[in-house]
């Protein structure tokens, strides 16, 4: 029989560098005890697929301050599911997780049960509609002319991706 080795690892600061990002595995490996590292690479490629459209011919500040808005909306959610993937057979509320998620992710967390498939893990990993939260961002974004901010706002991108309107 074959063994593999299973390793966890913490969630980076950032999924992009310039014109360059990463998606899928390569930036936010889990567990398999979620089973989702396939779910959200097709998150990461659809919010892409929502941020780039339209985009022609763009100059290179245009392609780094899409992808930054892509880190943004992308992030939180994809991080907090590698943590929640190292806890599921240890549920917890999501304050206690706090001191692993606010490297990356500095607005409210809401003081519920998270780990283990209850009811609301399960909505979160699965009643999230990532074609409605990037075009919401992308919205956000084109109304402010938002170019560049260096950390997640507070306001604007709330819980795990979710853009308020
Ligand atoms: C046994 C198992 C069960 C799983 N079950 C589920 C599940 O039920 N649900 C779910 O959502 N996810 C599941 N996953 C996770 C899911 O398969 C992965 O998260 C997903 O495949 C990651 O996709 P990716 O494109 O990011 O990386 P990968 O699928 O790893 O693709 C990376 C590709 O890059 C290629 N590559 C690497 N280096 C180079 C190089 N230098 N040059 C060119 N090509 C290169 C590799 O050969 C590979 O084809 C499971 C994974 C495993 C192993």
């Amino acid at each position: 029989m074959e063994t593999f080795a299973i390793a966890e690892r913490e969630p980076l600061s950032t999924y992009v560098n310039g014109r360059a990002a990463l998606i899928g595995d390569a930036a936010h490996p889990t567990l398999p005890t979620l089973a989702r590292g396939g779910s959200t690479f097709l998150e990461d490629a659809a919010a892409l697929g929502v941020l780039f459209r339209g985009v022609r011919d763009a100059d290179t500040s245009t392609i780094s301050a899409r992808l930054e808005l892509f880190n943004i909306l992308r992030l939180p959610r994809d991080a907090t599911q590698q943590v929640l993937s190292a806890v599921m057979f240890k549920p917890q509320p999501a304050s206690a997780l706090g001191e692993r998620i606010r490297p990356f992710y500095s607005g409210a967390l809401p003081d519920a049960m998270l780990g283990g498939w209850n009811r609301m893990t399960c909505d979160f990993l699965c009643q999230y509609d990532v074609f409605r939260e990037s075009e919401k961002a992308k919205r956000w974004a084109d109304e402010r002319k938002w170019q560049w901010i260096s950390k997640l706002p507070d306001g604007p991108v709330q819980h795990f991706g979710q853009v308020l309107q």
